[in-house]
């Protein structure tokens, strides 16, 4: 029995260090593939759905490693997280799109919010405003086109905190979005206090429209609930007409999803946003 124990402890202490090995691996890479420029800025529509208008869009960034090929964001940014790579990589992706949609504007296609995700590591950062600021600053983008996207987790991590940052942006004319609302654990007394323009239906609960009960009850209610705080309500994850006709007949204001797009390259982007002109 003895010998078991030590050859499984072992063989966990193995297992440790190898899936750190990885993981160190895998940061190099992402690394090397931020100075590298192979990384990319994705856009996915979003819709408004009384007029079927693409109003804005949200940015997903993606990964293409040589060797493995395409690395989607749930397998790199958790490690970022673990880091200060997110910091890294969030400015990098805020700078690309802000300079994308001044480019956009310069080329006078139609003003369109464009959302950005920020990470609790970013929201942990004390210069995080300072250099939102410099980046808006720097490229000419409309602070008020622009819109970050916030987990409850990265807003219940230190509530304080959030508070003060929030304000802050929302100073500067930045919009701000709870995103996979009803996900996390956030305190609906927060909520409240928390300067937020758009609610996100996590698309968990968009995925069972409209056959699932449970589903439909809690779309009604977080819609209910976003418009009675004076907030746009997104749903995420889109995928069928029917969905999409129940979160109409519920009053949601945008939807995202693959019914009208995935994420897509700029240059498709674009060609999609002149096609429905
Ligand atoms: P998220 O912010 O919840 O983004 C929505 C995810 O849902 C995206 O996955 C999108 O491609 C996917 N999606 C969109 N429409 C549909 C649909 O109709 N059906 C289904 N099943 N999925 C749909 P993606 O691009 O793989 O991103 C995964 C997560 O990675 C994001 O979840 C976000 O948390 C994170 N992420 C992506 N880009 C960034 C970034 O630039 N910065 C940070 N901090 N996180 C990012
Ligand atoms: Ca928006
Ligand atoms: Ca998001
Ligand atoms: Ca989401």
């Amino acid at each position: 029995a003895k010998s078991l124990g030590r050859g499984s402890f072992s063989y966990y202490s193995n297992d440790l260090s190898k899936r750190a090995a990885e993981r160190l691996d895998m940061e190099v890479r992402l690394r090397r593939a931020m100075q590298q420029g192979l990384l990319e800025v994705h856009y996915q529509p979003q819709v408004e759905i009384t007029t079927g208008q693409i109003i804005g869009a949200e940015a997903l960034v993606r990964w293409h490693d040589e060797e493995r090929g395409y690395i989607p964001p749930d397998q790199f940014i958790p490690l970022a997280e673990q880091s200060e790579l997110i910091v890294k990589l969030g400015d990098w992706v805020l700078e690309q799109v802000c300079r994308q949609g001044k480019a956009w504007l310069d080329q006078g296609y139609p003003e369109l919010q464009l959302a950005v995700n920020l990470s609790p590591g970013q929201m942990r950062s004390n210069d995080l405003v300072t250099r939102i600021a410099e980046i808006v600053n720097r490229t000419g983008y409309p602070a008020r086109l622009l819109e970050l996207e916030l987990t409850e987790g990265a807003l219940m991590h230190d509530p304080e905190v959030a508070t003060q940052r929030l304000t802050e942006l929302r100073e500067l004319g930045i919009c701000l979005a709870l995103d996979d609302f009803g996900t996390g654990y956030s305190s609906l007394a927060y909520l409240k206090r928390f300067p937020l323009s758009v609610l996100k239906i996590d698309k968990s609960f968009v995925r069972g429209l409209p056959v699932d009960s449970d589903d439909c009850a809690i779309s009604r209610t977080v819609v209910a609930m976003g418009h009675s705080l004076g907030m746009s309500v997104l749903a995420e994850g889109v995928e069928t007409e029917q969905q999409l006709k129940y979160l109409q007949g519920l009053g949601c204001d945008i939807y995202q999803g693959f019914l009208c797009s995935p994420a897509l390259p700029e240059q498709s982007f674009i060609e999609l946003l002149r096609a429905g002109e």
